[in-house]
């Protein structure tokens, strides 16, 4: 289980994550959403300790992370952008990151899997945008880890290896993992997040089951539900 216990976070004077709380279960995917520099990548580095929490605590089955780092081998990571040496090739930079991490991995599996296995004598800097995004998305998936932070995991992916990424993050959910997920994709969210948490001016504004969000506005679907909950939003606001 992972919780955030009131996370707060300012960049300079921008307050970015102002009081977060929440648990997340093994086995759930929660999904974190919100507009553009809302604090979603904020947060999700602070469990990776990525970026220090000016206040409150971030605890892995009970145990503060903050100052700790070995908790990091149970987490895999797909960053939002991810920089890797551009001149090294496919098989060397996979190398690499398994030297590293020290810990079995099923690479072989996952290169079959995403179809990349002729690029591996390639260069990253030869990759077009979606291979590369497939090197990322087998780096992150390749060890047995606990928990699964994904940030706009498909982005520049195309439609079969985004079917094929999503059937592999179902499986997981299978497997109980932990997986935390921020994207801009509708049919995402509806086809892998258990929860939303939609973060709005630094706090958590919503959380609830996709299914509750769609059936509390009254829609039949998840974009409309929440276009809608922005509306009410707006206007609480110019209430004020
Ligand atoms: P999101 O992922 O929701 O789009 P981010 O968490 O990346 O948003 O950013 C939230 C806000 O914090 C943005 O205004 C962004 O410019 C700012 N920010 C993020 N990281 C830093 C940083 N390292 N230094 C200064 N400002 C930052
Ligand atoms: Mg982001």
């Amino acid at each position: 289980m992972v919780q955030f216990v009131d996370l707060q976070k300012k960049f300079g004077k921008l307050e970015v994550l102002k009081g977060i709380s929440e648990e997340i279960m093994e086995g759930e995917c929660v999904a974190v959403l919100g507009p553009n520099g809302s604090g979603k990548s904020t947060l999700i580095k602070t469990l990776l300790g990525l970026v220090l929490p000016d206040k409150g605590d971030i605890l892995i089955e009970g145990k503060s992370i903050l100052k700790q780092h070995l908790y990091r081998n149970e987490i895999g990571y797909l960053p939002q952008i991810a920089q890797f040496p551009e001149n090294m090739k496919v098989k060397e930079l996979i190398r690499m990151i398994t030297l590293m991490r020290e810990k079995p991995s099923n690479e072989n599996d996952l290169i079959d899997y995403f179809g990349v296995s002729s690029f591996l004598d390639n260069t990253l800097r030869s990759l077009s945008g979606g291979t590369k995004q497939k090197i990322n998305a087998i780096l992150a998936l390749m060890f047995d880890c606990k928990i699964y932070v994904y940030d706009e995991p498909t982005v520049g992916l195309d439609p079969i290896s985004r079917v094929l990424f999503k059937n592999y993050v179902q499986q997981q959910k299978k497997d109980k993992k932990t997986i935390l997920l921020t994207t801009h994709l509708i049919n995402e969210v509806e086809e892998l997040a258990d929860r939303i948490l939609f973060i709005l001016d630094g706090k958590i504004y919503y959380n609830r089951s996709v299914k509750e969000l769609i059936s509390e506005h009254n829609e039949t679907s998840l974009e409309n539900a929440m276009v809608k909950m922005l509306e009410n939003h707006s206007k609480n606001k110019a209430h004020v």
